[in-house]
């Protein structure tokens, strides 16, 4: 299959009949900045189109597309994150672990939103730092597989930009039109979550408000009381200042970021802009566990765009591969530019994350070390639902705060699964979810999530961790 691919995308290497079929914007300043060259590498998860020619007919499409995000963002999310990686700023990225088109609706995206924005305000009170907030948003349709199959004998769910969820055969083809479907549900959520956020959305004292009536409703309430109460104060000092119009506390910048994993949907979002490549279709993308090989394709395409980048590091990642990934990434060094995503599990992190750290750092790298307690820690319940549980996310998040502490080195942001809804997929929190309330309202379309307030109670219990 993609040998096919390979062939109808680069004339001249594969059937020079098919030469028409190379997407209409390829151009010389492209070939340059070697923007195709992932196409000639070995290439994880790729997606099972039956019809690759298909594929190149819904590129060149993509490829004249207004992009979803523009490069002079991309540039200010590089340098904030560079205050990260200067340990003067904290990065907090969240979201769904797979969009769905039919998810894609003003209220989810409102909730999903706003519960970020409120972690977000209680952590940078607990770590007197900005915040840095990256949804997974507007993008996050593809999703690798540990199986091509799943527990029905049919071709794995791979995110709705390549297949359907609905568990039959047909549903399962892998469709090239979905990646249109995927850039337009991508930039109608920019467009609506940009409008909101400059209308009220991020409004700090609307934001408080909320996680006050959190703190009120809560089970665990009574521990938070005590931030909460300091966050009041901090607002009506700053009110009594007289700083209530400043914008400052009525907007926010929001990024949004996904895995790049659907190449040609990223590519072909791709724009050079003064002699450098933009992947536009989101401000961060990341590589994941399963892609990050260092010869293959998708660590390729992430290194020659400007973006900031980030690559998950699970537990059998070596020193040696975390600082080849440095080097093939970030050559220059550029503080901002990668965000190295550690997932180890709660049992491993104490103990598989500080040779990397130890070692990245003897080297001189420049990166932001962002803590991703979730995906390591996932098992299935016995009544069969694949689950998380609050104590174990907790207890990454501390052994990666003590890991950084004990190396002096800045624990730079969590990376989390969220939704803004009151879903039951994770276990535990102060509502103390167990197996059998799962099936209540389990509705993810891949990984299981935090909800509304299992998501706030993590930001408080960071916002303890941060203070020390
Ligand atoms: C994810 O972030 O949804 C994901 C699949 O992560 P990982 O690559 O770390 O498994
Ligand atoms: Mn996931």
């Amino acid at each position: 299959m993609r040998q096919e691919w390979h062939q109808l995308s680069h004339p001249g290497v594969g059937n020079p009949g098919l030469q028409t079929t190379r997407p209409s914007t390829d151009s010389a300043e492209d070939a340059a900045l070697g923007l195709d060259r992932w196409r000639d590498l070995p290439r994880a998860q790729t997606p099972p189109w039956p019809d690759p020619a298909a594929v190149v007919d819904v590129c060149r499409v993509l490829d004249n597309v207004p992009s979803i995000v523009a490069p002079y963002e991309v540039d200010l999310l590089r340098e904030r994150l560079a205050l990260v990686c200067d340990g003067k700023a904290f990065l907090l990225q969240g979201g769904d672990c797979a969009e769905t088109f039919v998810d894609n609706t003003e209220s989810h995206l409102l909730a999903n939103a706003r519960t970020l924005l409120q972690m977000a305000v209680v952590l940078t009170y607990g770590a007197s730092l900005p915040v840095v907030k990256v949804a997974r948003v507007a993008g996050q349709y593809t999703k690798p597989r540990s199986s091509p199959t799943d527990a029905l004998g049919l071709p794995a769910y791979r995110g709705d930009m390549i297949n359907s969820l609905e568990a039959t055969a047909e549903a399962r083809v892998a469709d090239p039109q979905r990646m249109i479907r995927a850039y337009a549900n991508s930039a109608a959520a920019m467009n609506m979550l940009r409008a909101y956020l400059s209308g009220g959305l991020a409004d700090l004292h609307g934001l408080h408000d909320w996680n006050k009536d959190f703190v009120r409703s809560s089970a665990a309430g009574e521990r938070y009381e005590a931030i909460a109460r300091e966050i009041d104060r901090a607002l009506a000092f700053i009110q009594a200042c007289g700083m209530t119009d400043d914008e400052a506390l009525r907007k926010v910048t929001l990024f949004c970021s996904h895995e790049a994993l659907a190449l040609e949907y990223d590519r072909a979002l791709t724009r050079v802009s003064d002699n450098r490549a933009y992947g536009l279709s989101g401000h961060f993308l990341w590589v994941g566990e399963r892609t990050r090989q260092l010869d293959g394709a998708h660590i390729d395409y992430i290194s020659r765009i400007a973006n900031p980048v980030g690559v998950k590091l699970g537990p059998g990642t070596s020193p040696e591969q975390a600082i080849e990934l440095c080097e093939k990434l970030n050559p220059d060094n550029v503080p901002g530019k990668l965000t190295l995503i550690s997932r180890m599990g709660n049992h491993k992190v104490r103990d598989a994350l500080p040779p990397i750290v130890e070692k990245v750092t003897a080297a001189g790298a420049r990166v932001v070390w962002q803590c991703d307690p979730m995906h390591g820690n996932t098992h299935e319940s016995s009544n069969g639902y694949k689950t998380r549980h609050f104590d174990r996310i907790v207890d990454e998040v501390l052994g990666y705060f003590e890991v950084h502490r004990n190396l002096e080195t800045h624990p730079g942001g969590l990376h989390v699964e969220l939704t803004g809804e009151d879903v039951t997929e994770c276990l535990g929190g102060a509502q103390a979810i167990q197996d059998i309330d799962l099936p209540g309202r389990y509705e993810t379309a891949c990984d299981p999530r935090l909800n509304t307030q299992q998501s706030l109670e993590l930001a408080f219990l960071v916002a303890e961790m941060l203070r020390g």
